[in-house]
């Protein structure tokens, strides 16, 4: 099939199955022949719903260990997570080993073709031997009748002879787990060919951060809100909301909302914590201007150049 089924569906690759559902839904209707639907594109939706459906039917559950196993045969790597999939878990790609496959560069004996040779010490490079006694001449077991030898390693598969496949599975995170813990995908015939544990890192976010068992939001409110209060958007993990903030917020001010936070493993919720910093526009209108110099007219007469503190 062509095309991704994530672009076909117009959803993105992170979308739960709930949405990639209800995107189908949506575009069947439009782009069904008899409704005057293009039957090329509507073929090509079906074919991405269904993809998808079995891939997320096969998603599995990961299980989290904190730790790797010391010794084993297993395939390690990592998996970089942004804060919003820690903290409310997600379903995810990843990219695991499947069966080897003999190495068609170097056909398997691990050497580089290419690479530099020396003459046979053997058969001295004529490829064939003679038996002891004998007349009768053999292949030269040692240059397989090259009479060459070669001596670099096999670029392609580092001198293995055989190469790992790669292939995709569809991984369900839970929700609770924490920079340094690993995920295990165990080995299995519709999963990898070998245990799989991969090491989660959390993408920095200078908004959004994880600070123990709750989750800090930067909120950045405009100077004159800060002084005489008013509504303020911030991002919570479920989407945009307004809060008010007080008349005279202080720098560096937080406000707790309690079990608003990331998911713990025990289905718990930590807080979720606003942290307000006061914004200050780099530019300013004519007029905002004007009036912001008379206002600091007005306060250094008030003030005289120095903060007070209130008695
Ligand atoms: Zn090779
Ligand atoms: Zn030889």
């Amino acid at each position: 099939m062509e095309g991704d089924p994530f672009e076909v569906l117009g959803v993105s690759p992170r979308a739960s199955w709930e949405e990639v559902r209800r995107a189908y839904l949506r575009k069947v209707k439009d782009l069904h022949p008899d409704r005057g639907g293009d039957p090329e594109r509507y073929i090509a939706l079906q074919e991405a719903y269904e993809r998808l459906k079995e891939a997320y039917q096969a998603r599995r559950l990961v299980q989290v260990v904190r730790e790797r196993p010391g010794r084993g045969d297993y395939f390690l790597s990592f998996v970089e997570l942004t804060v919003r999939e820690v903290a409310l878990g997600a379903e995810r790609w990843v990219k695991v080993p499947d069966e080897f496959i003999l190495c068609g560069y170097c056909g398997g004996g691990g050497l580089d073709p290419q690479g530099q040779k020396r003459l046979c010490d053997w058969c001295k490079g004529e490829g064939l031997i003679a038996e002891k006694g004998g007349i009768y001449r053999h292949v030269c077991p040692r240059c397989r009748g090259e009479g060459e030898i070669w001596l670099d390693p096999c670029p392609r598969c580092r001198g293995k002879g055989q190469l790992r496949r790669e292939k995709e599975i569809m991984i369900t995170i839970p929700a609770g787990i924490r920079e340094g813990d690993f995920l295990f995908i165990p080995r299995s015939p519709d999963g990898p060919a070998i245990d799989v544990f991969l090491e989660v890192f959390v993408q920095k976010d200078e908004r959004l951060f994880l600070e123990g068992e709750d989750l800090v939001c930067r909120v950045r409110v405009p100077f004159w809100k800060a002084a005489l209060g008013g509504r303020v958007k911030v991002e919570t993990l479920e989407g945009f909301e307004e809060i008010e903030v007080p008349r005279g917020l202080p720098p560096g001010a937080r406000l707790v909302l309690n079990q608003r936070g990331p998911f713990r493993p025990d289905g718990q919720r930590g807080n979720l914590v606003l942290q307000f910093e006061i914004w200050f526009p780099n530019e300013y209108s004519t007029r905002a201007l004007r009036l912001l110099q008379e206002f600091y007219e007005i306060m250094e007469e008030e003030y005289g150049g120095v903060a007070r503190t209130e008695q």
